[in-house]
């Protein structure tokens, strides 16, 4: 590809809406443009890099026996009020009507899609386990669009659904997933991390998500110091404390004049942050009123709490709420005497707690001496804790560390989540009717894209990973008017031609400069250049990108040279 046909300009100002260093570069190297909040154009470089990236993924799929299928965009509501998720999906499902007045919307996801369709053509276990995928767009309306291509609302995603027998298939499936997902994510040059996760909407038992590592990321992932323990904020768990020896001493009131928050308390009682215990009070979906007791220095985290309650919804109650079920203005509750009127959850921790302070239902005062069991009692105990730096590994004696990542994979074993709601059944040896065993994975290809350049960048631009890069080479023929140089230059293009290696020659009419600035900022593996001093020796100045090594090399042997420094991957998914 010659520089002076293809579409692309580079922009040497950073662009105002760029929030993060792989989002600049995208635009900067002319791989996207924005059309609206969270929908973006993929420009020729661009555009190959998300093919190769999706011939990668589409390798690896084909590797463990998956089938690739293509699944309409546009879906009808009927099938998500079956599953029961037109109503909870809320506003981030993007919903319109036909001409007739149909409510159809734009699959933000397609388990609805793939479950109707293999209910209809499954019959019998001899037809499982099956896997099937698609590389496809998906639309989800998110809240705040960020970060380029990181979070939009249109975006390209693998997503594969696996349908099995039983469970023992589900685990397999899911294996082979985790198997294929670390692979692909290697190919593509990236660091990731497998945590553990919180299903979330999709629903289902485990998941695991896969993180790319970078300060641009907006997950929090929480990594063990000492064994390999990592999970996402949502689902990190935490060892509990264990026990505190001192007796149980009687309960005592003290009064506390508008003493509201544990760091007002701290002073005033002289004691730290982790002798008090905070009690939020929450609203669960069918109204029921939840007391949560936490350490005074812990954050409650909802998704485990969620979990705990297998509640479908759980909202902070309004001061009014609180002053009616507690009797006491916002700033006073505590759990004693409320055992009727609520249901106590108490973190793990605060029940190996000794003679702790909590609010006491009444304006201006607290407990002292408080334990629980003693003098109140807990509906359910469990870790409902937001793990961060310094907290126990769950696994081991280690610590805790937090670290900032990109989603780029997630996988899911769904159970029967859709296949019961939607009667997706088959028949086994014995003819009896089965419900299906289901599993869903998917990666963000576009994501993944963004994921590669905030993981593979420096001052000066971008530095492809050889396998995903959207040329190989990038040949600066120093002098275009020069024929002598551009003869040389059309031999080492035949050389490349024969060998595979795709390249751009930058032809245009600049100055050297220029050109080894567009270089470095589309951030080809190599860069090759033909100039005066070519046409004595013969040679070609070749530079790695990611090492900044030079040297120069006979034309003949250039090629040669070349493949060595791309290494093989580059060459398994060319377009
Ligand atoms: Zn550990």
């Amino acid at each position: 590809m010659r520089m002076s046909n293809l579409f692309l300009t580079t922009l040497r100002e950073i662009p105002a809406e760029a929030e993060t260093p792989g989002h600049r570069l995208m635009l900067r190297a002319g791989l996207i443009r924005k059309l609206a909040a969270g929908v973006y154009s993929f420009l020729p470089l661009g555009y190959r890099t998300l093919e190769k990236i999706s011939n990668i993924v589409r390798q690896e799929m084909n590797a463990t026996g998956a089938q690739e299928v293509l699944l309409p965009a546009l879906q009808p509501a009927e099938l998500w009020q079956e599953s029961g998720r037109w109503l909870k999906g809320g506003k981030e499902i993007i919903r319109l009507k036909d001409r007739n007045d149909r409510d159809f919307c734009l699959g933000p996801t397609h388990e609805e899609v793939v479950t109707d369709l293999v209910r209809h053509e499954v019959r019998s276990y001899r037809q499982l386990p099956l896997m099937l995928y698609q590389i496809q767009t998906k639309f989800r309306d998110e809240l705040r669009p960020r970060s380029g291509v990181i979070r939009s609302r249109e975006f390209i995603m693998k997503d594969l659904y696996s349908f099995d027998r039983d469970r023992k298939g589900l685990d397999e499936s899911y294996n082979k997933m985790y198997v294929a997902y670390d692979a692909a994510f290697r190919r593509c040059g990236l660091q990731t991390l497998a945590v553990e996760a919180d299903p979330g909407m999709i629903g289902g038992t485990d998941s695991m998500e896969f993180m790319a590592p970078s300060d641009a990321g907006e997950d929090v992932v929480i990594i063990c110091n000492t064994c390999k323990y990592a999970a996402n904020r949502e689902a990190a768990r935490i060892r509990t404390t264990t026990g505190e020896n001192e007796p149980e001493k009687e309960m005592e009131t003290v009064l506390t004049p508008e003493i509201r928050t544990i760091n007002q308390l701290t002073d005033f009682l002289n004691l730290p942050a982790e002798r008090m215990v905070k009690t939020l009070i929450y609203r669960n979906g069918e109204g029921r009123m939840v007391a949560v007791l936490i350490r005074g220095d812990r954050e409650v985290n909802e998704f485990k709490l969620v979990r705990l309650l297998n509640s479908s919804e759980l909202i902070l109650a309004e001061p009014e709420e609180i002053e009616a079920l507690t009797g006491a203005p916002v700033g006073f509750s505590g759990p004693v005497g409320l055992e009727e009127k609520a249901t106590i959850v108490v973190d793990s921790d605060v029940a190996e707690m000794r003679n702790f302070v909590i609010g006491a239902n009444e304006a201006n005062a607290h407990f002292i001496n408080a334990n629980t069991g003693k003098d109140f009692s807990p509906d359910i105990i469990g870790d409902v804790k937001l793990a961060g730096s310094g907290d126990p590994c769950p696994e081991c004696n280690g610590f805790l560390v937090e670290e900032r990542g990109i989603e780029i994979g997630h996988i899911f074993k769904l159970g029967t989540r859709y296949t019961q709601a939607m009667h997706a059944t088959y028949l086994d040896e014995t003819g009896t009717e089965q419900t299906i065993i289901m599993g869903c994975y998917g990666i963000g290809i576009s994501r993944l894209a963004a994921a590669i350049i905030e993981q593979n960048h420096d001052e000066q631009g971008i530095i492809w990973p050889a396998s995903v890069a959207p040329y190989h080479v990038y040949i600066v023929q120093i002098s275009p008017g020069d024929k002598r140089q551009a003869e040389m230059v059309r031999q080492l293009c035949a050389t490349f031609d024969s060998g595979g290696i795709e390249y751009i020659l930058d032809d245009r009419d600049e100055r050297p400069g220029v050109k080894f600035k567009d270089a470095d900022l589309i951030g080809l593996p190599v860069r090759a250049i033909i100039g005066p001093r070519s046409l004595e020796s013969k040679q070609v100045e070749i530079k790695c990108r990611r090492s900044n090594e030079e040297k120069k090399v006979y034309l003949a042997d250039a090629a040669m040279e070349i493949k060595s420094i791309l290494g093989g991957d580059a060459f398994v998914c060319t377009i």
